[in-house]
This record gives C-alpha cells, structure tokens and sequence, in this order.
C-alpha cells in the first residue's frame, strides 16, 4: 500500500530552483532514505512534506490524500531532529507522556501507551530520570520515543544521529533498524551519510542538485547507478571511472580505454550504441580482482597498498589512469610491481561521456582483449 506519494514537487526561490519535478513513493512500513551533498534539497523536500514550507507546484499524498494546505499538526507526521529538542527540564516519562496529554488521553492510556513505547526505546529503567543527565544516545532514544508513542502516520528523521560520535551511531543505527522492524513504522530517513542510508533503508533516494537522480534499492543504487555522480557519491573509494570510445564487434561492443579494448555485451533492452561515441566506464573497486603479470592483457602498476584492517585498497595505474581495488584477500603484491586486472562480468556500468547518464544496464565485461 503507498503511504506517501510525491508528484512533480517543485520549489524555487526566486530565479532558483531548490526542487526539480520530484516523484518519490514509499510504501507502508518501507524505509527510504533521502541522501545526498550539502544544497541538494533533502531538507527542503522534508519541510514540504511535513508542511513547513509550501511546495510552488506539484503535489504530495499521504495515504492518497492530498496535503496541500493541511496544516503540520494535522499530517500525522512526526518528525525528529539532529538536536534532539528533548525537555531539559523533564524526566523521561514527562518527555513521553507531553504529546499524548496535548491529545487529551486519558492518564491511565497515557501511562500504558509511555510503558510500551519505553520498552521499545530501551528507556524502562530510566523513565524517571531528568532527561538533563543524559547523554547523547539516551537523549536521542527519547526524542525519538517521543515521537513514536504519538503512533505517526510517517516518522521523519533529519540527520538524527549527526551529533553522535562514532561508536554511539552505529549502536543507534543497529537500534533504529531494530525498532522500524519491531513497529513496522513508515520512516524517511534523511541524511548525507552514504553508510547510513544503505545500512537502514529499503530503498534510497538520491539527491544531486534539487534532482532526484536515482531511486531504487540498495543494492541497485550501489552497484548500478543510474549516473556517474550517483556511483561517485557512494562508496568509498567511490565507483572508478574511465574513458573510452565504443567500438563496434562482431560479438557485441567494444569499448577502447585507451591502454585495452574491454568488450561489453549490449544490454537485455537491445540499446545499440554508436560507433566512436564517447562513454565512461564505471567498475567498483571491489569489482577488480588483481592477478599475477600476463594473467589478462589489462596489465597495471601497483601505485599504492593500504591495509585497513579486513579490506586491502590498491592503487593502481591503468595506462593513464589511477584507479582503485578492493580486496578482502591477502595482497602478495609491492608497490611498484606489475600486475593483470580483471573486471567482473555483470559488474561494469556505461554512462555518456558528456551527461554522466548510465546507458546499459549492467554490461557484462565478457573479455578483455589489448
Ligand atoms: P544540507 O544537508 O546542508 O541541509 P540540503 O540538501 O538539505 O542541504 P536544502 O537545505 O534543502 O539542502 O537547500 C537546497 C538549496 O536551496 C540550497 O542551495 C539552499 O541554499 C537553497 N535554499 C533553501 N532554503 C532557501 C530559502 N529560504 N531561500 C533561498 N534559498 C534557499
């Protein structure tokens, strides 16, 4: 069932357009994150849904009703900032039971509705504590349990574990991923954090100058990205990126990178790609497996190798161009030796040189011939 439905949303500012002719859908109980730099327009595409600001055109539906003009109180949203905007001055409980008193419930629902919602927050032992000796991680188990235990429609969270060191994030997402599980609840996640958005979303949604450039699942945004910016954004190190000129074959395409002719099968949608044309080529760096000299004709200098504890990153140099390995395997290689890549069949994309726009599929690097 779709929860929310976005057509078309637009928002300028003057001569400047902050929102590009958004479409998004998110079904009951799915979890999208809305990711993207700093300007791309996640925060404002967030105050339009919560009704913070008023889209200049387009529309969004929540539950296949139209919000235009419904005021933020009454969209059954709720929503949870980086800063936790917890009371400082209250105990927990007091925190939990504020806006189930706004609503007038009675105090012996409120008391049942607070109990549950802290044994879901991980908060039981701590509801009369003063929220102002709490720490970071707490704070933000009671601002989100604050708002959960208004039972929203659609749960909005805005960076909300931005203000957390490292290891108290990864213990709050492992506990956001938790809770959305338990409770079944619609969350959009916004955040610029890559690591965040495919360890908790569904699907994501990316965001690059007021676009949005890809939706899809994880697994497809990661590894085949619909434009050159979305493989770059993602991953670290990110996608690496060649040029070349296609070249026609009896076998399919070719694709000539300069150094090596990588031969590429045409897409299942039978996309013909021009001779001469000039494309880039995208391949992750976990996608390379590094191989003795003479091993492939696509032979390479080992520029760089550095240990990072389960993963080994190899820089390498392909005729003119630097690119990055991953490797979970033990590296036998040195700097400066020679070596023989090959790129993983399935795992090489195409994008138009000049718009950066993917133009296959997912090509499947058959051989790689000099
Ligand atoms: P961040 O992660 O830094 O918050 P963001 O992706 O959320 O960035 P937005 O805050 O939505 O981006 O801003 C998108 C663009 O719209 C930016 O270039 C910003 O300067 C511009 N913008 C936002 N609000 C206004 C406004 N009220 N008037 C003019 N321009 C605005």
């Amino acid at each position: 069932m779709t929860k929310l439905q976005i057509k078309d949303l637009r928002k300028t500012y003057g001569a400047f357009t902050a929102v590009e002719g958004l479409d998004l859908s998110i079904e009951q109980g799915e979890t999208v994150a809305l990711l993207g730099p700093s300007g791309c327009g996640k925060s404002t595409t967030l105050n339009m849904i919560v009704g913070l600001t008023d889209p200049s055109s387009g529309d969004i539906r929540i539950d296949g009703r139209s919000m235009l003009g419904v005021p933020p109180g009454k969209r059954g949203i709720g929503l949870v900032f980086q800063d936790y905007a917890v009371f400082g001055n209250m105990t927990v409980r007091e925190n939990l039971s504020f806006g189930l008193k706004v609503r007038r419930m009675t105090k012996r629902d409120i008391a049942k509705e607070v109990e549950k919602t802290a044994d879901l927050m991980g908060l039981s032992n701590s509801l009369d504590s003063p929220t102002s000796v709490m720490g970071g991680s707490q704070l933000q188990r009671v601002a989100l349990g604050r708002t959960l235990v208004t039972n929203p429609s659609i749960l909005l969270l805005d960076e909300p574990l931005s203000n957390l060191e490292a290891a108290m994030r990864n213990e709050m997402r492992q506990e956001l991923r938790r809770i959305q599980k338990q409770t079944g609840q619609t969350v959009i996640y916004v955040t610029h954090d890559q690591i965040e958005a495919l360890s908790l979303a569904h699907r994501i949604a990316v965001m690059d100058r007021g676009r949005l450039v890809h939706y899809g699942d994880t697994h497809e945004v990661y590894h085949f990205p619909k434009e050159t910016f979305v493989g770059g954004f993602l991953g670290d190190p990110p996608m690496n990126f060649l040029p070349g000129t296609v070249q026609a074959s009896q076998t399919g395409h070719r694709v000539d990178i300069g150094c090596a002719t990588i031969d590429v099968e045409a897409t299942p949608l039978g996309l013909s790609l021009q001779s001469g044309s000039k494309v880039t080529l995208g391949v992750r760096p976990e996608s390379i497996d590094l191989l003795d000299v003479g091993a492939t004709d696509l032979g390479a200098e080992i520029l760089l190798i550095e240990q990072l504890g389960a993963d080994t990153i190899v820089t390498l140099l392909l005729g003119t161009h630097e690119l990055k390995l991953r490797s979970t395997q033990n590296v036998s290689h040195h700097i400066g030796d020679r070596c023989s890549l090959c790129f993983h069949p399935g795992m090489v994309s195409l994008f138009d040189a000049e718009t950066g726009v993917k133009l296959m599929a997912s090509p499947v690097s058959k051989e790689i011939a000099a």
